[in-house]
């Protein structure tokens, strides 16, 4: 791909992956787009080919000890990660992270702090995935986006990207709405509603019209509390030990 206009320290991410023709993706469309196209943050992809061995740039072998499917070579992937890593700042304030359903599992959190830094360099898995010896050697992160299996590292890639770039000053334009959403507060979003106020009989709790922004506030709390009871009973039990709350206590609204 061509690369994108940046302003000057815009955050960047790199990409090393096989297929960079699926980048920008859906990162392209929307604000992230338009932020992509301000030069707010920037994206540089690396084809991993580049670096395969011999006539037929191989990235690949079989599994030392046998079984199905392919691995992707050391060489080949420590050779892509020094080119990422060529130009970017040092190490501790730059992470390089792979894409694994064995990393550790992609939070609010994690992308917040990234956020805040210059950028990342993130390699795409195909396969059965990495040589192990090259993540250990280039002290690579692993991180998942969750406990299912996807063919390749691009749309995990893409959902940590479109997290993280989300968090960016300006990116977003109004940034109270990131401040307000799930997981922010350690609880999930209370239900939204708009017009019209009664949908074929179904109307809107009544609360939210009456323009009392102290009883609509609490209505939210109150809601978004029952709900993560409710779906994240691990969230809950979290969210009460911080807040001192009794976790059996009754959510009604
Ligand atoms: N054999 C591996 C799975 C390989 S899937 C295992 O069982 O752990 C191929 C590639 O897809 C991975 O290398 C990784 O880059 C990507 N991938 C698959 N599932 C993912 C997930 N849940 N989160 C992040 N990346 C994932």
């Amino acid at each position: 791909m061509t690369p994108t206009p940046r302003l000057k320290g815009a955050w960047t991410a790199k990409i090393i992956t096989l297929f960079p023709d699926v980048f920008p993706g859906v990162l392209g469309a929307s604000l992230t787009g338009k932020a992509l196209q301000d030069g707010l943050w920037a994206l540089d992809t690396i084809d991993l080919r580049r670096f395969g061995i011999g006539k037929h740039r191989n990235v690949d072998d079989t599994p030392t000890g046998g079984g199905a499917g392919m691995v992707l070579r050391p060489d080949v992937l420590t050779a892509a990660l020094a080119e990422a890593q060529k130009g970017s700042a040092p190490r501790d304030q730059w992470p390089v992270i792979a894409l694994s359903p064995r990393g550790k599992p992609l939070t609010q959190e994690m992308a917040a702090t990234w956020a805040k830094g210059a950028g990342m360099t993130l390699l795409c898995g195909r396969f059965e995935g990495f040589d192990q010896r090259a993540i250990d050697t280039f002290g690579v992160q692993e991180v998942s986006i969750g406990d299912f299996v996807l063919t390749g590292g691009e749309i995990a890639a893409q959902a940590l990207i479109d997290a993280t770039v989300r968090l960016i000053p300006r990116v977003l334009g109004n940034q109270a709405s990131t401040e307000e959403e799930s997981f922010s507060d350690g609880l999930l979003e209370h239900p939204q509603y708009t017009r019209p106020n009664d949908w074929g009989g179904q109307t809107v709790p009544e609360v939210l019209l009456s323009g009392h922004h102290g009883d609509i506030a609490k209505w939210r709390k109150r809601a978004a509390e029952r709900l993560t009871k409710e779906r994240r009973p691990d969230l809950w039990r979290a969210y009460c030990a911080a807040h001192n709350k009794d976790p059996e206590e009754d959510q009604e609204l």
